[in-house]
């Protein structure tokens, strides 16, 4: 028997429909049962098509590529940047 707390803890795999055919059974028998764990994959599931919505699949390296190029640009950009081992004096 599945547990509310158990449940919690392959939410959002069912959500991505990652269980096994048996995991997801027992999770819609107890979302059958259970008003609370309704309501938390319904909240689940909506930030994660918001989420989806906006990032589209893979904006995520999208998004960090980007701020990859930001971050070099402002390094570029800067006279003195922090990568300062190239002219320190040694010894
Ligand atoms: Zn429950």
């Amino acid at each position: 028997m599945l547990m509310c707390r158990g449940l919690a803890e392959i939410a959002s795999d069912y959500i991505d429909g990652e269980l096994s055919g048996r995991q997801n059974l027992t999770v819609k028998m107890h979302l059958m049962m259970c008003k609370d764990c309704r309501t938390f994959i319904g909240n689940l599931r909506a930030s994660n098509n918001l989420l989806r919505a906006h990032s589209s699949g893979r904006a995520d390296e999208e998004f960090l590529r980007r701020i990859d190029e930001r971050v070099s640009e402002t390094l570029k950009s800067q006279p003195t940047g922090p990568n300062d081992s190239n002219d320190t004096p040694q010894s």
